[in-house]
This record gives structure tokens, sequence and C-alpha cells, in this order.
């Protein structure tokens, strides 16, 4: 098999895809499980316990990538003529460049305002028809799912293809560690991606890890046990209150004995920060939300018992570069300097 062939070509058997459906990819998937050896020391863990799912690296820069391939691929075979969604940025990105790949129009509805530059600017470049919704993503959503009739597809995580293809996110860790982890972290928004990790990992038969979903602290409707209904959090990505796959999301908690928590923005930010300076990974702030959760249950105690070689995984949902508004608020030095060795010199002598 080619190296990143596509999760498609890779996980074929496992996948709702059958001989005439038409494949429409961008080899997405087949992304790095890097170490984080100063996150796990930080976490009071050993050097080899902590592993970074580096979503970032697929074709579009976030996990929406592996929903999308199998959303497209059979919302084309059923013959529908354009994709629909509601969007707080990356589903927008991914669905616009799978729909131009497919030649299928694509209609996006996002929270006006609130959407990370980055991903408005990859809707629009694919072609993307965006709408600009005066509310929230939840608003947004309830809009596309009532729209999406005829020849829409709807390709938000309630569409059952996007979890079946971000599934394979578990495959390929328990390939790359040899077994399940013990610990799952990842953020929760609409909560589509806990539900693909967990049934990925009982598929995968090789062990079953703790799920353990983050939420911001300002838009927490799982952890508070209601909708929010004025979601509010810097990470746009997770500002969500009121996840489409909530009861999913409270099964593969209690089925794995994990648990969903909810770390305020100070705390994602931290860990946006201690990622990219102390890790080298650039990361978006909603995907800090699992390693801010990773600190905040070490702290708690959490891994007190934890065995002697334990494995925890984070996914690191989506690229950092998306969210340059973001990035600015990260510590940096610039200084200015004439184009002069001289004056360059005693720059680089002066701290
Ligand atoms: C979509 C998204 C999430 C949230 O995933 P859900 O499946 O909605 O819970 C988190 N981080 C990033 C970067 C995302 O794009």
């Amino acid at each position: 098999m080619a190296v990143r062939a596509g999760l498609i070509a890779r996980w074929r058997a496992r996948l709702p895809v059958g001989p005439r459906t038409p494949v429409v990819t961008l080899h997405e998937g087949d992304t790095p499980l890097v170490p984080a050896p100063r996150l796990a020391r930080r976490a009071g863990l050993g050097p080899e316990a902590v592993w970074l799912k580096l979503e970032g690296l697929n074709p579009t820069g976030s996990f929406k990538d592996r929903g999308m391939t199998v959303a497209v691929s059979k919302a084309l075979e059923a013959g529908a003529r354009g994709v629909l969604c509601a969007s707080t940025g990356n589903t927008a990105a991914s669905a616009a460049a799978y729909a131009a790949r497919a030649g299928l129009r694509c209609v996006v509805l996002l929270p006006d305002g609130a959407v990370a530059l980055g991903k408005l600017a990859q809707a629009l470049a694919h072609g993307a028809e965006a709408v600009m919704v005066r509310g929230n993503f939840d608003d947004a959503l309830r809009l596309a799912r009532g729209a999406a009739t005829g020849t829409w597809a709807l390709v938000n995580s309630v569409n059952p293809h996007r979890i079946e293809g971000q599934k394979t996110a578990a495959f390929e860790v328990v390939e790359a560690l040899g077994r399940a982890p013990d610990y799952h972290f990842l953020p929760v928004g609409n909560a589509g991606n806990i539900t693909a990790y967990w049934r990925g990992y009982r598929e995968a038969g090789k062990g079953r890890p703790r799920m353990m979903g983050w939420q911001a602290a300002g838009a927490a409707p799982i952890v508070r046990g209601r909708p929010i209904p004025d979601p509010e959090t810097a990470a746009t990505a997770i500002r969500i209150g009121n996840p489409a796959s909530w009861k999913e999301a409270l099964a593969a908690r209690d089925e794995s004995g994990g648990l969903i928590g909810a770390v305020g923005d100070a705390a994602i930010f931290a860990a946006y920060a201690l990622l990219a300076r102390e890790e080298g990974v650039f990361c978006e702030p909603s995907s800090a939300a699992s390693a801010a959760g990773l600190l905040a249950f070490a702290r708690r105690g959490g891994f007190k018992k934890a065995p002697k070689g334990v494995r925890v995984v984070l996914t690191l949902t989506g690229n950092g570069l998306k969210d340059p508004k973001s990035a600015e608020t990260l510590p940096s030095r610039v200084r200015r300097c004439a184009a002069d060795p001289a004056a360059f010199r005693r720059l680089l002598g002066s701290r």
C-alpha cells in the first residue's frame, strides 16, 4: 500500500464504502504520533508516557478531513449536487476542499465574527459560499439541518459517515503503539470526535482507553448538564452550547470509565503556548484543551494510581496556522534593526 494513500484506501473494509463509491480523497490520515516528554514531565509522568496525535497535519489542517473524505464520497455516490454544513471553521474549510475536488457546490453556515481567519480564508479559497449567521454555531446547525433536503447533503458530524471516517484515527493510534493507550485526551465541541475515537478503539479490539474529553469552561454544556445558550470561549472551534453527539459522548465517558471536564481559557492558552515553546508543536487553541485537561487531571492526582508504563494519547485537532489572531497573544520577541552588520552584531549581543 502506498504511504498516505488516504484513509478509504487504507481502511476500506472497516468503512461504509462499496466498489461503486466514488472516492474523494486528499490522501488524509496517517498523521504522526509524537512523544511529548516535556509535557509528560509536567504531568509527573515518564518521558515516553505522553503522545501527541498531530491531526493538524491533515490536508486542510484539521481532523475534519477524516470524516469529510467519507461523507463527500457518500454524498457523491447518493447523487448529491451540493454539500451543506454549519461550522466553527474547520468543518467549512474541509467541506470546501473536498467539495471542490468532487465538483460539488458547497454552502457553509458560520457564526458571524467567531471564526478564525485562516479557516474562513480556506473555505473561500476553495470556492465555498459562506453565509454568516447572526447567532452562534448551534443556531447555524439548526439552519443547516432544516435545509438539508433533496440534492443537498448535510456534512456535519450528525452525518454518520463523518463519525465512520474519524474513527480511523483510533486505528492509527493502536497501530503505532501496538495497543490502545490507557488514557485518551481530546477537546469536545459538538462531541463527534470523542464518539468516533471510542467507536474506533472498540472496533480495533486492542484494549480500551479511558476517554478524557475537555470543554472550555464558558462552553461546557456536558459538564454543567444543560445546554449553554450563549457559549463563550476564545477557543472558537469548541464554542458550542448544545452538542449534537451529547448522548454518545456520555456513553463514551461512562463505558470507558473516563470523564468530561472543563478548562478555563487561561489554562487553554497556557497549554497552547507550552506546546509551541516546549514541544515545538503549533496547534490551535481549541486543540490545546486536551493538554490543559491533562495538566489539570495530573494536578488533581489523577495519575496517582496509574500503572508503570502508562500510555497517554492527546489529539491535537487542528493546526496553529489557522488562527493568526490567537497566535498574536503568545509571548514574543520582536526587535527592529537597521540593515547594517554592526548594528545587527550589537543587537545579537544584547538581550
Ligand atoms: C471540530 C473541532 C473540535 C471539536 O470536535 P467535535 O467533534 O466537534 O467535538 C476541536 N478542535 C478543533 C480544532 C476542531 O476543528
